[in-house]
């Protein structure tokens, strides 16, 4: 299996390299903890996962790092608007470390949820704060700086090859909107490295610096804890679309400015938009769908992940109610196949199974069978991640009758090491129904199909009535019968 990826810088397909055979150092944008996450953070998270798990099972040992922004971010990427953690303090009337505690919390329990494995290493931007600035003193060191109104700028004239990532000209940087702009700044694009005079005076959380006592600008984190657990140079780096301009341009200039070194990242990985029928969905406008609000609505949070990954990450994936309960009616049948599979299969042996995370019915897979579903699975994925392709693979799997039961399920549980929806828990019957009902339905079923066989239609429509006394919904349709809740 190879692995192809999309690289925003130079906008094209390569194969993917490491740096150092076997092992990968991937850095992912975290979230800015001042509120829950929204269901579109979570596509950039849910991303980053696959990313993972398919490097993984390419067999590269795999360093996921994460941030988790406390302090420095404002609402315009751009140094303007509001401080989002100072504000969401303020109206919550709690401390700034009490609202990143809680919100951080809340947000791992969503990842959790949605199957999202923990990254390697998580930092939080407050724990971090000597290493950017001893980043910072490199840059200035280098002549990329200047102070103006007590605040330190990068100066992005000085680094001829900023905006390669975004594509943007410099003779059109200079000529930029300036409307709003802090008046300190030479060009529109200069960014703060350090704040010591911020329209913000009430600022809690602040550190001792070289250049006064303040707080750093939002994108020297990324670049100094990257560093840190990474390395000065590093694999992949990952987030939405919307970073792509400035914060990961901002990114870019700041470190290779500080190392000399280039590429500071050989890949660069940006998942398009999820958005609502009506528009953008933001976090800062307080509108916004959490994983919480779909659960409320009756949907599992892995109907959530099933959508996510019908579509592809670079493509924009519009958010409906409709698309979501499409999404949970295919998950619940994958969810009966399954359990059909694994009952068929029989009890599984004691001890953990060859190609199956949770351990599960122990035959191991037989290649000549699964091997060209898995050899398919495995080269949707090495496309640029291509998981609506995956799905099909998976769903093609396990409605071959040629395979027998014990076989499609473990092609499944393996293909779900990447997908994570829960398929070791479908067929084990922790998710949903108890097997043994699933089997004394199923049996109605195929009883109910032989009686109108034999036109016997009083039999069959008392199995269909006895059923639907204990809420189970008989549906006919062109694949057979299929059955669900009331
Ligand atoms: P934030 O917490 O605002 O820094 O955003 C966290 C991550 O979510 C970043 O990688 C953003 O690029 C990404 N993101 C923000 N909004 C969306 C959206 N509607 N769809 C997909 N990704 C998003
Ligand atoms: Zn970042």
């Amino acid at each position: 299996m190879a692995l192809t990826l999309y690289n925003t810088l130079g906008r094209k397909l390569e194969p993917f390299e490491s740096l150092v055979q076997g092992r990968v150092g991937f850095y992912g944008c975290g979230p800015t903890v001042y509120n829950y996450a929204h269901i579109g953070n979570l596509r950039a998270y849910t991303t980053h996962d696959i990313l993972t798990r398919t490097l993984r099972r390419l067999g590269y040992e795999v360093t996921h790092v994460m941030n988790i922004t406390d302090v420095g971010h404002l609402s315009g990427d751009n140094d303007d608007g509001d401080d989002k953690m100072v504000k969401s303090a303020e109206e919550r009337g709690r401390g700034i470390l009490e609202i990143a505690d809680f919100y951080t919390r809340a947000f791992f329990n969503d990842t959790e949820r949605l199957n999202i494995l923990r990254p390697t290493v998580v930092c939080k931007a407050t724990d971090h704060v000597a290493e950017m600035i001893d980043l910072i003193r490199r840059i200035e060191a280098g002549g990329y700086t200047y102070a103006a109104g007590g605040n330190l700028y990068f100066d992005v004239e000085k680094f001829p090859s900023y905006g390669d990532l975004a594509l943007l000209r410099q003779d059109e940087l200079k000529a930029g909107a300036r409307v709003g702009m802090d008046t300190n700044k030479r060009n529109p694009q200069d960014f703060v490295l350090w704040f010591t005079k911020s329209k913000f005076e009430n600022q809690a959380l602040v550190w001792d610096s070289p250049w006064g006592r303040g707080y750093p600008g939002w994108h020297i984190e990324c670049s100094a804890m990257s560093m840190k657990y990474l390395g000065e140079q590093f694999d992949i780096h990952a987030g939405g679309i919307d970073h792509i301009p400035i914060h990961h341009t901002n990114e870019i200039a700041q470190s290779e400015a500080a190392t000399g070194k280039h590429p500071w990242v050989r890949y660069w990985v940006h998942n398009e938009f999820l958005v609502l029928d009506r528009g953008k969905m933001s976090k800062s406008s307080g509108s916004f769908l959490t994983l919480q609000s779909l659960i409320d609505a009756g949907y599992d949070p892995l109907d959530y992940r099933y959508f996510l990954l019908g579509g592809h990450y670079r493509s924009q994936l519009q958010f409906s109610w409709e698309s979501l309960e499409t999404a949970r009616y295919a998950r619940r049948s994958l969810g009966e196949r399954i359990q059909a599979l694994a009952l068929k299969a029989g009890p599984k042996p004691s001890g953990p199974a060859a190609g199956s995370p949770g351990g599960g019915p122990g035959k191991p897979v037989a290649p000549e069978k699964t091997g060209p579903y898995l050899a398919a699975f495995d080269r949707a994925l090495g496309d640029d991640l291509s998981t609506p392709r995956a799905l099909a693979e998976l769903w093609g799997l396990i409605r071959d009758p040629a395979l027998e039961p014990g076989e499609a399920l473990l092609g499944a549980l393996n293909m779900d090491q990447v997908l994570g929806l829960g398929l070791a828990a479908m067929a084990e019957g922790r998710e949903g129904d108890d097997p043994e009902l699933v089997r004394e339905i199923e049996a109605l079923i195929a009883e109910r199909a032989e009686a109108k066989k034999l036109k016997d239609y009083g039999k069959a429509d008392s199995i269909r009535t006895g059923l639907k006394e204990r809420g189970i919904v008989l549906e006919d349709g062109p694949g057979g019968t299929r059955w669900r809740r009331a």
